[in-house]
């Protein structure tokens, strides 16, 4: 694979990007046996900014727990050593952090927790912001259901969960649409593959709940917090239906990676005026702001990556490549 950065951080060690590898036969490989986490830091004026870092370390945690991982490094170790990789592959610039837990070689067959190696990695690559307002998408809804807390529970980040979310996008493409919306066993809106959905009708801002089979997401938590305190709205985590998509006046989906992307229609029906909506562009405009540390009362959500510098080396005792 084509170099993204000088280094990844793997089980202990900085190592250079071509000799991070596991092995063929590893659970991880043959049968997706991972959890991990996406997180962005971003550019902003003094530094660069880990954008709620320990809500996605946390959420790493409960992933953990679910599927009985044992960590090869506690969260602590894991987060300092993300910090440290962007510092040693002297990113500046919009960054994307990805750490990984993952069941490697051992004794698959026997289940015991105890015979096999249970790792963790860590990448970092530059990934530029969506910043700029994007034209709004075309969603279709999928035929696929989204997988279910009973069988695959989607607020575990699993490298597994992203196979219903391939084939629902996969499709989407296929069928000529940008994206696609997941309902949920009961037929009741769930979540995008790989973002949370939110809409807008009349003077309410609605978003699925939390038992919506949906990954809990922390950039829903986010703008709910945002449209609440800062736009004044009034927000609503409820059941929604597959009708609602498409009488709303505007629908959005959100995460780490998407950022905020409007949809701007659903099964080729208009959402609202057919255009990006209003409350979309103020969440967008704030949630810029805040990320790239311009908003001085959620500085508490950043976590600058430069300005802490060797004192969490040395803290950490990692190593030099
Ligand atoms: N749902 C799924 C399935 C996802 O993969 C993501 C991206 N992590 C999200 C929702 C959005 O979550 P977050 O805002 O925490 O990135």
């Amino acid at each position: 694979m084509a170099e993204k950065a000088p280094y990844i951080w793997m089980d202990g060690a900085f190592v250079r990007w071509a000799e991070a590898r596991v092995h063929v036969l590893s659970e991880v490989v043959t049968r997706g046996i991972s959890v991990f986490e996406g997180i962005r830091a971003y550019r902003g004026r003094d530094d660069l900014y880990v954008f709620r870092y320990a809500e996605h370390m946390a959420r790493l945690a409960q992933s953990m727990k679910v599927l009985r991982l044992r960590p090869s490094h506690d969260i602590e170790a894991l987060t300092e050593a993300g910090l440290e990789l962007i510092r040693r592959c002297d990113f500046r610039d919009d960054t994307y952090l990805r750490p990984c837990v993952y069941i490697g070689e051992g004794d698959a067959h026997s289940h015991d927790p105890a015979k096999v190696f249970m790792g963790a990695f860590i990448t970092a690559i530059e990934r530029p912001s969506l910043r700029a307002m994007a034209p709004g998408k075309h969603f279709c809804i999928s035929s696929w259901r989204r997988l279910n807390d009973a069988a695959m529970p989607p607020r575990v980040k699993a490298s597994a969960n992203y196979l219903n979310a391939r084939l629902a996008q996969v499709q989407a493409r296929v069928d000529g649409y940008d994206g696609s919306i997941l309902l949920r066993d009961n037929g009741k809106v769930s979540e995008a593959p790989g973002a949370c959905i939110m809409l807008v009708r009349g003077d309410e801002v609605i978003a699925p709940h939390a038992a919506s089979d949906i990954l809990e997401s922390i950039t829903r938590e986010t703008l709910i917090t945002l449209a609440r305190d800062e736009l004044g709205l009034k927000v609503v985590e409820r059941e929604v239906d597959r009708t609602e998509l498409y009488i709303a006046d505007e629908v959005w989906m959100c995460g780490t990676g998407q950022e905020i992307v409007p949809i701007i229609s659903v099964d080729r029906l208009p959402v609202g005026t057919g255009e990006i909506g209003p409350v979309a562009s103020r969440l967008r405009t704030l949630y810029f702001d805040i990320v790239s540390g311009e908003v001085e009362q959620y500085a508490h959500w950043l976590r600058p990556v430069y300005g802490e510098k060797n004192e969490i080396c040395l803290q950490s005792g990692l190593e030099a490549p």
